[in-house]
């Protein structure tokens, strides 16, 4: 069901328009005129148009009878002291539009009840409403009232069986009016539960409407005060609302939780939770003084609009819950994970935070359309909201309310520009506010001010003052506080011009315990960890330890180690019991690890896994992160079975690994291409045994192996691809020796409008030197069993076990990737120490049931028995995708097929499932890391 609009008909003072289509976008058409247009001067534009309504994507629509009618007809640019601004519809990325008074007929049938911009001018329609908001209060405070009793007329007419409310064949005609908005939206629904109210400002009364569906009416009960609550605070911190209604309605949105037109606000069915309802009413009303009144261009300065209303959000949360916190105070959440301390605004903070310290944040001041989908909540909403709370902080709450104030009535209706913005408050001020508007807006550059020495005392006239010095670390000189501290209270605070470099500032002698640079956290700074010098003790820059279970959030004000009890089990270790320290769960800092010793109550063995990582960030365009990370693994790997004996002993594997990972910068921060270079060395020591009747003698064995990868994914949504390519080399301590290449190529063919498809995959290797006949570096067509995994990259529950269930666990993320294991056939099937070429496909069921069917084939230099190509296909199951799927081969080639008959390990249908069990895909650190959207 998709929309269009037809039968438009431009006309100028009645005659036919020429017109000009854009190039680039279809929603955009050109009027010429035959004279220019001079100031003073009028012209009437005139045009039909038709629309047919799409089932609801993005802002407009229909989800069955109920409407949303919104972005529905021709609508002119603006033209302002820069130009025209055509510009087409976006899905991220909101309007800029011009002024004006609109006069709108809507005809529907009798019993739809309609919301829009505008004033009802049908007295008749009016007591209709009245009436309704009379009956919708005895529903909602009496649970068993239902809606059939709203509505007498429509209820006996409703067919029980569609569940849908028949369209009175009756039409009705309503008018509205509405003057300096620009825009018209309007939502009709038969089945409105409606509540009305009013809210009287200082010279004018506001008409207020709620306007709901009856199974949200518990959510929706106080709505009506959500909005009346709405309409006092705005108007009572930025001016007071100029229009005579203000409406919110529930409705079928695609795009977000809620959607603000002048005078009216959707919020979408299906939202859980009244005060996020409240929170989100709030700030689509909220809109009305930003993009509606102030008619801010969005598409250009989105920031102006999100990003300053955000601001005034939070505002609005903390006046109506002052002791709701980011956590209500008292959650259990809250006290578990150390929570309960920081204000509701932290949330914003975060956002920007996790983005400034992995080096993804973007400008403010770009296009909406330039933004990441992350950033564009991270930065546009959160950072700017941040800025905003830092810059009334430095202002004084009183005197910013005051600024804004002034400069809502002498902008409103005039679309400011940040240009305005800017020269408004410098005026008003007195105060260079070019940190703000040069430097923090326009830039991604940081705030980072760090708290070095507190040095001796000085005195002018009776005043003595503590000599501080402080480091400007960041590239932003905004302005900041020094608080003195007492008791872990601020006891002074003092605001300091910015600079660049490092100064000594004069504070105010006094008792403190210590010294903290924006100890209130109102700016945005990148790096709370070196604000603070305790003014006695042995390390006075090292915050006190704080030991937290699981996680928690970065805290300045504690030095943090995380831990969480683990468990695991492997067939060797049998179930191990340990504990995962780490200093970073949720951020990205320069220096993260991990320490997870286990012990194995099988092997009776300590084991586990540790992990360092040292993180870089790079200016310049080439490199964008260098990753360096030094770890160690051990886990048992073999018993005395696995080696021909009934004994008792169990063989672990050591492994070393360091590794450089270099993250190279892409043109453009949308860009969904992400290249790496890795280079790793493994040292790997491998406890082994061989049976000399009846004794099994115990060896070990090292191996080093070198590889370095370069790798290209293109994470793009419609047919995503990658592509990565490897040399490797290998020596172990007998002298033996390998030098081997491979390539591999990912191709998926999405679904139209899916997220799966058919995945393709190409390998090919070759092998360019071999001096070993160990052979485990050899490439192979079937899959990666745990034998065969001889870099130990991959955890398998039973690596070394032929037969069982833990046999039949693979990876196919390297060589052959056949799903059907060739392990244990006489002579080896699929093994070349040469080359291979191999290519897998896997086919999604395109609906919503988990199954997909796969085919794989390669060819190899033909070899003893077997013919040169083999191949393999069947069904497969995604328990958990990518992660944990289960393959069920069918089909073979004769080789195959001949072989599996006479092998014992897969003579049975249900020996030749394989599984994978890929774990280690799960690693919060390295997710974390990786993150993009
Ligand atoms: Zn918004």
């Amino acid at each position: 069901e998709k929309g269009f609009i037809d039968s438009i008909q431009f006309a100028i003072n009645g005659n036919q328009a020429v017109l000009e289509k854009d190039e680039k976008n279809i929603d955009i058409t050109r009027l010429l005129l035959k004279n220019p247009l001079f100031p003073g001067e009028k012209i009437i534009i005139s045009s039909p148009f038709r629309v047919r309504i799409p089932r609801t994507f993005s802002r407009f629509g229909h989800i069955k009878q109920s409407y949303q009618i919104t972005q529905w007809y021709p609508k002119p640019a603006v033209y302002d002291s820069k130009g025209w601004h055509p510009m087409p519809y976006l899905d991220q990325g909101e309007f800029y539009s011009d002024f004006g008074s609109f006069d709108v007929t809507i005809t529907l049938p009798d019993n739809y009840i309609v919301g829009t911009t505008g004033s009802l001018q049908n007295e008749k329609e009016m007591r209709w409403l009245d009436s309704l908001s009379a009956v919708t209060k005895e529903i909602v405070s009496n649970t068993k009232a239902t809606n059939k009793d709203v509505v007498a007329e429509r209820s006996s007419k409703k067919a029980k069986a569609e569940n849908v409310v028949p369209s009175s064949k009756r039409l009705k005609t309503l008018n509205y009016k509405a003057d300096n908005v620009h825009d018209f939206a309007w939502f009709a629904d038969k089945e409105y539960l409606v509540m009305k109210s009013k809210v009287s400002l200082s010279n004018h009364d506001v008409i207020t409407w709620a306007m709901f569906k009856e199974k949200s009416s518990s959510l929706w009960k106080n709505a009506i005060h959500f909005v009346d609550s709405s309409i006092h605070f705005y108007s009572k911190w930025v001016g007071d609302y100029p229009y005579p209604q203000a409406t919110a309605v529930e409705g079928a949105l695609k795009a977000g939780d809620g959607m603000e037109y002048p005078m009216i606000t959707v919020v979408s069915d299906g939202f859980q939770g009244v005060k996020s309802l409240e929170t989100v009413i709030a700030h689509e009303i909220g809109h009305n003084w930003f993009y509606g009144i102030l008619g801010f261009n969005e598409r250009n300065y989105a920031w102006m609009d999100e990003g300053i209303n955000s601001f005034y959000e939070n505002r609005y949360v903390e006046a109506r819950y002052p002791h709701h916190g980011l956590l209500p105070a008292n959650s259990v959440a809250g006290k578990l994970f150390d929570l309960t301390q920081y204000p509701r605004s932290f949330q914003n903070y975060l956002l920007y935070d996790f983005q400034a310290n992995r080096h993804e944040d973007q400008p403010m001041n770009i296009g909406a359309a330039e933004f990441t989908t992350f950033n564009y909540a991270a930065i546009v909403y959160a950072k700017t909201a941040e800025v905003w709370r830092y810059l009334e902080a430095y202002l004084g709450r009183d005197y910013y309310d005051e600024l804004m104030h002034n400069f809502f009535n002498q902008w409103k209706y005039k679309h400011p520009d940040p240009k305005d913005l800017r020269s408004f408050f410098e005026q008003e001020t007195t105060k260079e506010l070019g940190w703000l508007f040069d430097e923090i807006i326009p830039t991604n550059r940081h705030l980072d001010y760090k708290l070095k020495k507190i040095g001796g005392t000085k005195v002018i006239g009776s005043d003595t003052y503590q000599k501080l010095t402080i480091v400007n670390k960041g590239d932003i000189k905004g302005p900041y506080t020094v608080d003195g501290i007492k008791h872990n209270k601020i006891t002074k605070e003092i605001w300091y011009e910015g600079f660049d470099g490092q100064k000594e500032v004069l504070f105010p002698k006094g008792n403190y315990d210590a010294f903290r640079i924006d100890a209130a956290m109102n700016i945005p700074e990148v790096n709370r960890r070196n604000n603070t010098l305790r003014v006695s003790g042995m390390f006075r820059h090292i915050e006190k330890l704080r030991f937290q279970w699981l996680g928690s959030l970065d805290n300045p004000k504690r030095t943090q180690l995380f831990f969480t009890p683990t468990i695991g089990s492997n067939n060797y270790d049998k179930l191990w019991l340990g504990f995962a320290f780490y200093n970073s769960p949720l951020s990205n800092k320069p220096l993260s690890f991990l320490f997870m010793p286990a012990y194995g109550t099988g092997s009776y063995k300590l084991i586990g896994v540790g992990e360092v990582n040292l993180q870089l960030f790079l200016p310049g365009d080439f490199i964008h992160r260098i990753n360096l990370s030094s770890s160690i693994k051990s886990f048992s790997y073999a018993d005395a079975s696995t080696f021909g004996s009934e004994g008792e002993a169990n063989f672990r594997f050591i492994k070393f690994t360091q590794q450089i990972k270099l993250n190279f910068k892409q043109p453009n921060a949308r860009s969904t291409v992400q290249e790496n270079l890795i280079f790793r060395n493994i040292f790997l020591r491998q406890d082994f045994a061989y049976l000399i009747t009846p004794d099994l003698i115990t060896n070990n064995f090292h191996r080093a192996i070198n590889q370095l990868t370069y790798s290209l994914e293109n994470r793009k949504r419609i047919n995503p691809f990658g592509l990565s390519i490897s040399i490797e080399g290998g020596s172990s301590q007998e002298g033996s020796f390998y030098l081997k290449t491979y390539v591999e190529a990912k191709y998926r063919i999405t679904y139209s409008g899916k997220k799966s498809g058919v995945d393709l995959r190409l390998f090919t290797g070759t092998m360019l030197s071999d001096n070993s006949n160990l052979r485990y570096s050899n490439f192979h067509l079937g899959p990666t069993t745990g034998a065969k995994d001889y870099r130990f990259d991959e955890i398998y529950l039973g690596r070394m076990e032929s037969t069982g269930w833990l046999s039949q666990q693979i990876s196919i993320s390297d060589d052959g990737g056949f799903k059907m294991r060739t392990d244990g056939m006489i002579p080896e099937l699929g093994y070349s120490d040469t080359w291979i070429v191999a290519i897998n496909s896997k086919a999604a069921f395109p609906y919503f049931l988990p199954v997909f069917v796969f085919a794989d084939a390669g060819i190899l230099p033909a070899m003893d028995i077997y013919s040169t190509l083999q191949f393999d296909a069947g069904i497969g199951i995604k328990l958990i995708p990518d992660i944990v799927e289960v393959y069920f081969p069918l089909i073979f080639s004769h080789d195959i097929r001949t072989n599996l008959n006479r092998t014992d390990i897969y003579n049975t249908w249900y020996k030749r499932i394989s599984f994978t069990f890929d774990i280690g895909k799960l690693n919060p650190f390295e997710l974390i890391r990786n993150f993009t959207f």
